[in-house]
Order: structure tokens, then C-alpha cells, then sequence
């Protein structure tokens, strides 16, 4: 684990494997990280931020977030291979994602010092008032398996432009990219104690870091379940908080769409990545007037997805990554069976030779899904689709938003009418017109309702790391009446 600038093993000595998902053995063996190592990381987070780093210029810290960039740019194949290995995920999608993250770093570096204050023309006589942004302080970081890299660089990045310090946990079934991110700090120069990284499971160490007194922020990507209880942790010790949770997201195909496009934006929302995206578009409605020439498409086109070793270049869909997540998309297909949808691909785990000793789930496609099932209003987080029919444009704005989730949608119409007014009406944080699963570090990224607080990306992101301080500044001769408020 890197803490404070040295490279340690656990306190107690304990270690963790993690697995190959396609290859299904243990590749690597990490630190398990317990509360000890939750209190040394805090405390060197916090010794740095009263360091060099708290007195460098917003400009120095740009400068070392570019150079950070450079080293990313210089080892993107390295990065990106490294979270195959542990998440299973497609070469080609990781290897997009790592070579994205300098853009990052570049974007919120340049930020840093133009973080400004204002002069406010304030109401009193002979006084001068003006604000200033200042960093919370320790910050940390918790992220989930799917996309280790870019979920602690969504939290990094403004992070530190904004000048905080860090200690980022990883998932347990996917660390080693985090470590490897660790060294590219160091050598990009910044400080020892800014970005710390300690391994191991949620309740041994992330809990420890979440409760800590001296965490001004805890920034998270997981689960609804895990969000709820960082959130409810971190109100006691009244901390900030930025979770960025699940979704059951509605993409929404109308008769007037460009249909070969659709079914592309449809296949891209929920078997792209296996379906282990927070913003998959699980739930597919569908205009009645095309739904039984869609879907015929639909599956057609999804039948030739290749499936097999995620560091081929060829593979369209990778394994599952964890054993709980596979026994969860399982479940959920024989649940959606049970409730009636019809199967119309898929709904078995694939098992052929492509497979290695991996665990696939075969892209799976159910019609005939009433929104009110519960493979309908839950999240799968795997390559099961869900196929709803809708009327007209009430009732495909009523069956999206009859979701206790609110991430994303997408809409696919020619209709400029449509593709501008309907937005408006969906309760999402995210929607995309024409278009499905695209991801910026200059638009803001969250949810709505319980698929989370807060917004990553764009300007929107560095003010959820920096709180506002108001100066006044007294230029009267004489104080006035001391018994009563100016
Ligand atoms: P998870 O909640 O099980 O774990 C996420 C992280 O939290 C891990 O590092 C884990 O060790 C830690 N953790 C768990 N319980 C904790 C606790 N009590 N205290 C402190 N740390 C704790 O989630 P997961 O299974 O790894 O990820 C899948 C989920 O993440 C899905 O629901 C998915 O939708 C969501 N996700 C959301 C986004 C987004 O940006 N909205 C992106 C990716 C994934």
C-alpha cells in the first residue's frame, strides 16, 4: 500500500488474492488493509495537507497534475491491461478509458488556478467583504470494481485541483491498478501523503476511513446499499459526501427514430461492458407500433455479439467479474422468468471453450416486461435487457420515472419537438438524445433520487470539493456600539 510517500505492507501483516476473472486464478497479492492501516494513511493524508502541498500555489499543483497526465499518457497500455487482468473488462473499452484519464488531469489542473473569490458589494458601511474557496482537507476516495481507474480519477481530479489530499480504497476484487497509479504519483513529484492508497475489503478499512474524525469528505462509487451506509456513517461525523450509486436507466425508442441506430444505441447501453455499467440502459421501451419489429432486430443483431477472453481485441463481451456479481445476474434472470417476461435470447450462462474458466452470462433479452416486475425497478448490473412496450410520449416519460433510480436515459427520435422537450420531463441526471453511454470530464456526471448526491465532472465537480469562506474586513476609524450586530 502507498502511505505517506513509502511503499508498506498491512499492520497486522495480512494479505488478499485477487482473481483473473477470464483465467479464473489468482494473479496478484495484496495488503489487507484493517483499521490501523485507516489511521496511518488519515494521518499522513493530514500531516501533508499542512505540508509543502497546502502551501504550494494553485499553479504548482496544476503543473504536477499535468505532468501526472504525461506519465498516465507514457503507460495507458500498461494501466489498461492491469484492469483487464482484475475486472475482466474488453481491452478495447479499458485501454479508451485509461487513455481518456490524462484528459482529466489536464482539464482540472488548468482549473486549479482559476478557482477565484469575489469582492461583493456588501450592504454595511466601511467594510470591505470578499470570499474565498478553500479545500475541505482529507478526502476519501471509495470506488467499486467496474472502472477502477477512471472512478478514483472522477474524485482525484478536482480533488486536488481544489487542494485536497487523498486516501483512495479500491474494490477488493480489483485494487492493482490503484497501486499502479501510486507510482506514477510518485514519480510525477507530487508531495508524499497526497494521494494514499490503502487495499482491502469495505468494512475492514473503508468503514475505519469513513468514520475517522480527521476525513473532511468521503467520495464514493458503489452500490445503493454501500452508499447508504458511508452516508449514514459520515452524517454523524457531519461529513461532505458525493455518492454516485445504481441506476435502472430507460432508454426510450420512438417509432420515428433512426432504427438501425437504435438498436445499436440499445446493444451499446446494456451488453457494451457486459451490462457492468452504472449508467446501462437496462430497461428498453419501446414505441408499441415497432416493438415486435424492433426487438426481432434487436435480437438478431445481438445474437452475433462475440463473446470470449477480454484481452482479445475481437471480444465484444467479456466474463462476469465477480462469483457474487455471476450468481446475481442468475438470479435475476430466473426471477424475470418467473414473473413472466418472455426470454427471447440468452438467459443461460455461456460455457463454451471462448469462456476459459471464466463465468459468462450469454446476452439475454426479455419482452413483454411490465415495469411494475421487479426485473424491472431492480438493478442487475449485467447483460439482462428488459424490453417494455409504451403508447405515446406520456406514458414513456411515466414508465421511466416510475423508478426509485434516476441516473440516465437515452431517447432515440428524428422528432426536434421531442428530443428537446422530453429531457425536460425525465427525472435523470443524464440524458442522452441519439446517442447512448457517453462520458466527459467537462459534463457533469450523477444522478437523480437514490442513484445518488453530488456530480462528478465539469466545473459542477470541483465545487463539491471546496468550501467558501467570507472575509470582512472593517476599514471604519472607530467600532461602533458594541451591543448590537452590524
Ligand atoms: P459496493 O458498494 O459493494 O462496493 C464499492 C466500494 O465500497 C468497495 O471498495 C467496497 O469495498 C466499499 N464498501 C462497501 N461497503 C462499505 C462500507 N460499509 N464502508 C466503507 N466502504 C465500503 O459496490 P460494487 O459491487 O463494488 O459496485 C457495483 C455498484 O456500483 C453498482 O450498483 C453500480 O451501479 C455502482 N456504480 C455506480 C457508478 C456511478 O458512477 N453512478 C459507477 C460504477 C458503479
Amino acid at each position: 500500500m502507498l502511505i505517506g510517500g513509502e511503499w508498506v505492507e498491512a499492520a497486522g501483516g495480512e494479505t488478499f488474492e485477487t482473481i483473473d476473472p477470464f483465467k479464473g486464478e489468482a494473479w496478484a497479492r495484496l495488503p489487507r488493509g484493517r483499521a490501523d492501516d485507516a489511521e496511518r494513511a488519515v494521518a499522513a493524508a493530514r500531516a501533508a495537507m499542512a505540508g509543502p502541498w497546502g502551501r504550494m500555489s494553485a499553479s504548482e499543483r496544476g503543473l504536477l497534475m499535468f505532468r501526472l497526465a504525461d506519465l498516465i499518457a507514457r503507460d495507458a497500455e500498461h494501466l489498461a491491461r492491469v484492469e483487464v487482468r482484475d475486472n475482466g473488462k474488453l481491452i478495447n473499452e479499458m485501454r479508451a478509458q485509461v487513455r481518456y484519464l490524462p484528459q482529466y488531469f489536464r482539464y482540472f489542473g488548468g482549473l486549479a488556478d482559476k478557482i477565484e473569490g469575489a469582492v461583493l458589494p456588501i450592504d454595511k458601511a466601511d467594510t470591505f467583504n470578499y470570499t474565498s474557496h478553500e479545500p475541505l482537507g482529507v478526502c476519501v476516495a471509495i470506488t467499486a470494481w467496474n472502472s477502477p481507474l477512471l472512478l478514483a480519477v472522477n474524485k482525484l481530479a478536482p480533488g486536488l485541483a481544489a487542494g485536497n489530499t487523498f486516501v483512495l480504497k479500491p474494490s477488493e476484487f480489483t485494487s492493482a491498478s490503484s497501486l499502479e497509479l501510486g507510482r506514477l504519483f510518485e514519480e510525477a513529484g507530487f508531495p508524499p501523503g497526497v494521494f494514499n492508497v490503502v487495499t482491502g475489503f469495505g468494512v475492514e478499512v473503508g468503514a475505519p476511513l469513513v468514520d475517522h474524525p480527521h476525513v473532511a469528505k468521503v467520495a464514493f462509487t458503489g452500490s445503493e446499499g454501500g452508499g447508504q451506509a458511508i452516508n449514514e456513517k459520515a452524517a454523524r461525523g457531519l461529513k461532505h459526501v458525493t455518492l454516485e450509486l445504481g441506476g435502472k436507466s430507460a432508454n426510450i425508442v420512438f417509432a420515428d427514430a433512426d432504427l438501425d441506430n437504435a438498436v445499436k444505441g440499445a446493444v451499446s447501453g446494456i451488453f457494451a461492458a457486459t451490462g457492468q455499467t452504472c449508467v446501462a440502459g437496462s430497461r428498453l421501451l419501446v414505441q408499441n407500433s415497432i416493438y415486435d419489429a424492433f426487438v426481432d432486430r434487436l435480437v438478431a443483431f445481438a445474437s452475433t455479439a462475440r463473446i470470449g477472453d477480454p484481452q482479445s481485441e475481437t471480444t465484444q463481451v467479456g466474463p462476469v467479474t465477480t462469483p457474487p456479481q455471476y450468481r446475481k445476474i442468475l438470479d435475476y434472470i430466473d426471477i424475470a422468468k418467473a414473473e413472466g417476461a418472455v426470454c427471447r435470447l440468452g438467459g443461460r450462462p455461456a460455457t463454451g471453450a471462448e469462456c476459459g474458466r471464466g463465468q459468462f452470462v450469454e446476452p439475454t433479452i426479455f419482452t413483454e416486461v411490465d415495469n411494475r416486475m421487479r426485473i424491472a425497478q431492480e438493478e442487475v448490473f449485467g447483460p439482462v435487457l428488459s424490453c417494455i412496450r409504451f403508447e405515446d410520449d406520456d406514458e414513456a416519460v411515466a414508465i421511466a420515472n416510475d423508478s426509485l433510480y434516476g441516473l440516465a436515459a437515452g431517447i432515440w427520435t428524428r422528432d426536434l419537438r421531442r428530443a428537446i422537450a422530453l429531457p425536460r420531463r425525465l427525472q435523470v441526471g443524464i440524458v442522452w438524445v441519439n446517442m447512448y453511454r457517453a462520458v466527459s470530464y467537462m459534463s457533469p456526471f450523477g444522478g437523480y433520487k437514490r442513484s445518488g448526491l453530488g456530480r462528478e465532472n465539469g466545473m459542477d465537480a470541483v465545487r463539491e470539493y471546496l468550501q467558501t469562506k467570507s472575509v470582512w474586513v472593517s476599514t471604519a476609524a472607530e467600532t461602533p456600539d458594541p451591543f448590537s450586530i452590524r
